[in-house]
C-alpha cells in the first residue's frame, strides 16, 4: 500500500485537507498520483469557494467577528469601557510584572532595544490604567483591551508568535471572597456570547499569578482564556488594593475551535489564509 509522499501530505495540509482525507492509501503509485490530483483540484475549489463566500458574505473574518461578539458583550451587557494602550512596553513594566530574567515568560520576550519589548501580555498596562482610572471615576473600574500580544513560542499548532489578547477587568467591584464566584459567572457569560457551548472551567497554576487563583476556560482540552483575581502580591507596586477579577482571551485560539480548525495559523495574521482560507493557490 502507498500513503502520499510528505510533500503531497504538506500540500494537502495547506489546503485544509482533514487528516483522514490525508492519511488514506492507495494500491500504487499510479493510483496515488490520480487520487492527489484530484483531491488538489477539489481542494483549490473549496478554498476559493470560501474566498468569496467571504466577499459576498460577512466581509469580515472569523477572529474579528469572534473579537467584535466579545466587545459587543462587553460594553452593551457588562459596562466595560475600552481602552487602548501601548504595544510596545518599558522593560521597568515587565519587571513590576515580577517577570524578569529568571522568569519564564522573559524567554519568550522580543526585544525592540535594551530598554523597550513587544508586550506578551495587556496586564501591566491595564494595571496601570485602572489606577489612574481609578482615582478619576471611584469603584468600580471596569476596562478591557484588545490588541496584539507577541510571545517567542517554539511554533506549534496552537501559539502564534504574534497573537490577539481581550483582556478585560474590573477593580472594586467584586466582594472579597467572591472573586472565583464571579470569574466563573463572567466565563459563562463570555462563552454564550461567542455561542460556544461545549467547554469547561479549570482552575489553573498561573506562571504570573501563583497557583489557586486562576481559571481557564478549556475547548476541546485546549485553553481560551485564563481568569485571574486579586487581591494578590502583584498589586501593591501599581497602587492597587482592592479585590478585582480579570480574564485574558485568546482571540486567535476561539475562533480556531469555533470553526473546529487543527491549526491556529489559519485565524491568525497572515499572507498565507485569510478567514481559514489559503491564499497562495
Ligand atoms: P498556553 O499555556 O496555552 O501557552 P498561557 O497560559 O501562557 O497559554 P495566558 O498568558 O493565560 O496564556 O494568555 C491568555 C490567553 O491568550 C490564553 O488562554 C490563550 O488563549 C491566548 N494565548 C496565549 N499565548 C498564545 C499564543 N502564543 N498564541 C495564541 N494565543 C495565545
Ligand atoms: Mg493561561
Amino acid at each position: 500500500m502507498k500513503e502520499f509522499s510528505v510533500a503531497q501530505k504538506q500540500r494537502l495540509s495547506e489546503l485544509n485537507a482533514d487528516e483522514e482525507m490525508i492519511g488514506r492509501s492507495f494500491e500504487d503509485v499510479k493510483e496515488r498520483e490520480k487520487a492527489f490530483k484530484l483531491l488538489e483540484k477539489e481542494l483549490i475549489e473549496a478554498n476559493k469557494d470560501a474566498l468569496f463566500a467571504l466577499r459576498d458574505g460577512s466581509r469580515r473574518p472569523i477572529q474579528l467577528e469572534i473579537e467584535s461578539a466579545l466587545v459587543r458583550w462587553l460594553t452593551e451587557e457588562e459596562g466595560f469601557t475600552q481602552v487602548v494602550t501601548p504595544i510596545m512596553i518599558p522593560r521597568d513594566m515587565l519587571a513590576k510584572m515580577t517577570i524578569g530574567e529568571d522568569h519564564p515568560l522573559f524567554e519568550q520576550v522580543f526585544w525592540v532595544d535594551n530598554k523597550k519589548c513587544l508586550r506578551p501580555m495587556l496586564a501591566p498596562n491595564l494595571y496601570d490604567e485602572m489606577r489612574s482610572l481609578q482615582k478619576i471615576w471611584g469603584n468600580p473600574v471596569r476596562i478591557f483591551e484588545v490588541g496584539p500580544c507577541f510571545r517567542k513560542e517554539s511554533q506549534g499548532a496552537r501559539h502564534l508568535n504574534e497573537f490577539t489578547m481581550l483582556n478585560c477587568v474590573e477593580l472594586g467591584g467584586v466582594k472579597e471572597g467572591e472573586q472565583m464566584a464571579k470569574l466563573k459567572e463572567m466565563a459563562v457569560h463570555a462563552m454564550a456570547a461567542l455561542g460556544i457551548d461545549d467547554y469547561e472551567l479549570v482552575g489553573d497554576d498561573s506562571v504570573v499569578y501563583g497557583s489557586e487563583q486562576t481559571l481557564d476556560v478549556l475547548v476541546d482540552g485546549m485553553e481560551v482564556a485564563s481568569g485571574a483575581y486579586g487581591p494578590h502580591f502583584l498589586d501593591d507596586q501599581w497602587g492597587i488594593f482592592d479585590p478585582w477579577v480579570g480574564f485574558g482571551f485568546g482571540i486567535e485560539r476561539l475562533a480556531m475551535m469555533k470553526k473546529k480548525y487543527r491549526n491556529i495559523k489559519r485565524v491568525g495574521r497572515s499572507l498565507k489564509y485569510l478567514n481559514g482560507a489559503r491564499l497562495n493557490i
